[in-house]
């Protein structure tokens, strides 16, 4: 039976009573802080009246790698923090990196933000957050280290995977999903890492010059979107300056963007060891200040910040304040009584796993209709490479899940086979060799080398895969990345595009020995395709996929399910093709401490775009095992400045299937700078085959404006939008346009 609210409320009293009597108060005496009937605020009013000084400073910084402190006295437990953003992290030492190895804190492991924003599905994005909610609550964590929300600058980033794409609006929408499913189970999102964490090249010292409109139309909006629309009570600030000023201690972003325009009520939680002067920390905006080193007193807002307030050179005022943020992630997250038990590992949680990793996957490239596979044409698959043998939820520093269970793509693919076809497996390649120091910095992340497999170990490998590629009827070869440096990691960047080892020559000697030969990449970032990509008939794109990964893959390959994911960022031709690529070092990785976003609004496909440089794979583009048609695209005003579109999709295919209809908005005729289009709505359909469904879209105010830094505001301009719905962004189907009378404010 459920608990009514009633009653709940009686068995909270009573258990509070209980922990208080054992402190020397009577029920008679239970504090309005403890009523779960009375509104937060009136808790935290009364909680703060009981507080001490030192009790105070206690909220303000770590007490433990991933928790503050409590008030024991007045049974107010720590807050517990977590990693994030793919599953709730294993368990380490209060005071170091060093895992506790238990057995207890084992995890779902949820595919990354790059394959949960490859589905364009914001209800998945949203079952994502309750699982991760969910697993939160059973391992009592009351905020979660995610979702991660950096745009995807460069493609060499190590930590693009992490993250949701290129594109403002499509980052903005999965993170809201998220946030709010995570925080509909008692848990607190700290969306990070706020703002401009751009690359892990140099990210602890390197100051980002960014002009005001890129600031705000591409690299706020998903944070923006978060706070405003999902309520996030937490967001994280980046290790990197901005402008100057550390992140962490930068009042231009925190009080003034994120607490004065955005009026956000949270806390902002330093990233682990990004705090630098107790000073500009404290007046900067920073509420809580995480991982500094084992020594908690020691912290920038431990002894020193009491110290400076009992001396008076901080105000108690900013300090009750930063407390009363920290006091509303420990109510939200129900911290004091009430949280849901939560749940850890269920059949469920591996469903929307497996799900997400399903609807993530992109097929890039399927000539002569290879996949799915034909069951009545093949009797042997040959599965080759490394990465179909290799599980990748641990990886990757923080973001690193102990999965409680994650399939290789050969355990999926042999189960799927099992009965009807026959699967060998052959290695290869192997992935570089990696080892790591023993010592880790203040963020957990350790030194490595990497060193190639040796030139005749790769010859042979690929040899006897070539051999197995030769009997087979089908060979599927599972190549890309890892979490490992040279790959998807934090901490480092990738220096190109490539294929690490000998991937490359691999693939190109396989397709020869066999052209009836599926590529299946395992990558969260673009990488080249030169020189196998014109040879290989089908290419897949797969992501790390969790811990249903490879059940998810088998299930596209033999056509369970149709592909129906969309790259969130474009795959560029070459490294000389990006943006951030054409100023030189001072654009990436930065010269003398600085790096200069020379490319400004210009970010992924609105760079190629605008500059008209052919993608080797566009934003937005994947292919389905069907095919859709598109007609009757309608623009009805909604009001002076915000428009309903409409358009009809068909399955014009055999098979059932599902299409993103991506909807981007065009300004050809304003006085300042305007990318060539921007995406500003998408819906995702599923459709039977010849089935037919009318999809809706809004446009609001927001869609047609620009930030303007003179009126600081953003500012729509008279004149007629071209209205382009399509299958990606270099696929549009249907053209229309909609006027706008009068110049408007979109505030
Ligand atoms: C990462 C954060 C993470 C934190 C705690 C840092 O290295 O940048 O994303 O939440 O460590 O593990």
């Amino acid at each position: 039976m459920r608990p009514t609210p009633r009653t709940a409320r009686a068995a909270l009293l009573a258990c509070a009573s209980l922990a208080l009597m054992a402190y020397g108060l009577g029920a008679a005496d239970i504090p309005r802080y403890l009523d779960p009937a009375l509104p937060v605020e009136a808790r935290i009013d009364d909680l703060m009246g009981r507080l001490t000084l030192d009790e105070k400073i206690a909220f303000v910084h770590g007490n433990g790698l991933f928790r503050s402190g409590g008030v024991p006295r007045l049974g107010v437990p720590a807050l517990w923090m977590d990693d994030g953003p793919q599953g709730i992290r294993a368990e380490t030492s209060l005071t170091s990196w060093a895992p506790t190895g238990q057995t207890d804190d084992y995890a779902t492991a949820l595919p990354p933000g790059c394959a949960l924003s490859a589905t364009w599905n914001t209800d998945l994005a949203q079952a994502c957050g309750r699982v991760i909610g969910e697993e939160a609550c059973m391992r009592a964590k009351n905020v979660l280290l995610g979702p991660g929300m950096n745009i995807v600058r460069t493609p060499l980033c190590g930590r693009n995977y992490d993250y949701f794409g290129e594109d403002p609006w499509l980052s903005g929408r999965i993170a809201v999903g998220y946030v709010r499913g995570l925080q509909a189970e008692d848990t607190v999102a700290c969306v990070k890492h706020f703002a401009l964490n751009n690359q892990e090249k140099d990210r602890g010292r390197i100051n980002v010059e960014v002009d005001e409109r890129a600031l705000r139309e591409i690299y706020l909006p998903a944070f923006e979107a978060s706070v405003r629309e999902a309520g996030a009570l937490a967001i994280m600030g980046a290790y990197n300056k901005v402008r100057g000023e550390y992140c962490c201690q930068n009042a231009a972003l925190l009080g003034g963007i994120l607490k004065g325009e955005w009026g956000f009520k949270g806390a902002v939680i330093s990233d682990w060891g990004a705090t630098h002067d107790t000073s500009a920390a404290a007046a900067g905006g920073l509420d809580l200040e995480m991982g500094s080193g084992p020594k908690f007193d020691d912290y920038r807002l431990a002894r020193a910040y009491r110290d400076g307030i009992q001396a008076g050179t901080y105000p108690l005022a900013q300090l009750d304040d930063k407390v009363r943020r920290n006091l509303r992630m420990l109510f939200a997250s129900k911290g004091l009584g009430g949280r849901k038990p939560g749940s850890i590992n269920t059949a469920e949680h591996r469903q929307v796993a497996r799900k997400i990793a399903e609807e993530s996957a992109v097929l890039l490239k399927n000539e002569g209709g290879l996949l799915p596979i034909d069951a009545s044409k093949v009797r042997t698959i040959a599965v080759i490479g490394q990465d179909a043998v290799r599980t990748f939820a641990q990886g990757g520093n923080s973001a690193g899940v102990k999965a409680f269970h994650e399939t290789t793509a050969l355990e999926g693919i042999v189960v799927r086979a099992l009965g009807s076809m026959n699967v060998v497996f052959s290695e290869g390649y192997r992935q570089p060799a990696v080892r790591w120091s023993a010592e880790r910095d203040l963020a957990g992340v350790r030194k490595i080398e990497v060193t190639d497999v040796p030139a005749d170990v790769a010859r042979e490998l690929s040899d006897r895969a070539v051999l197995a590629a030769k009997q087979a009827d089908l060979v599927i070869v599972v190549a890309g990345l890892s979490h490992q440096s040279r790959g998807d990691d934090e901490g480092t960047d990738r220096v190109d595009l490539a294929l690490p080892g000998h991937q490359a020559e691999l693939i190109a000697r396989v397709v020869e020995a066999n052209p009836c030969t599926v590529v299946v990449l395992v990558n969260g970032s673009p990488v080249d395709m030169d020189p196998w990509l014109a040879k290989v008939p089908a290419v897949l794109e797969a992501w790390y996929g969790g811990s249903e990964g490879g059940n998810a893959l088998a299930g596209i390959l033999f056509g369970d399910a149709s592909p129906s994911g969309k790259l969130p960022f474009t795959f560029p031709k070459a490294l000389a093709d990006t943006p951030a690529y054409q100023g030189g070092v001072r654009a990436y990785p930065g010269e003398a401490g600085t790096v200069h976003y020379d490319e400004g609004i210009l970010v992924g496909y609105r760079w190629y775009d605008t500059k008209k440089i052919e993608p080797l794979f566009p934003f937005g583009y994947g292919l389905s095992y069907t095919s859709f048609g598109y007609s009757n695209l309608t623009v009805t005003p909604a009001g002076p400045d915000s428009a309903v579109v409409e358009c009809d999709v068909t399955n014009t295919g055999a098979r059932p299937g599902a299409e993103v209809v991506q909807l981007y908005v065009q300004d050809a005729h304003s006085k300042v700078q305007r990318p060539e289009k921007e995406l500003k709505g998408f819906a995702k359909v599923a459709l039977a085959p010849g089935e037919k469904k009318t999809v809706r879209m809004e446009l609001s105010p927001r869609s047609f404006a620009y930030y303007s830094p003179e009126a600081r505001g953003w500012r729509i301009e008279a004149g007629d939008f071209g209205i382009l719905v399509g299958a990606s962004s270099r696929d549009i189907r249907l053209k229309g346009s909609f006027g706008i009378s009068g110049a408007a404010s979109a505030d």
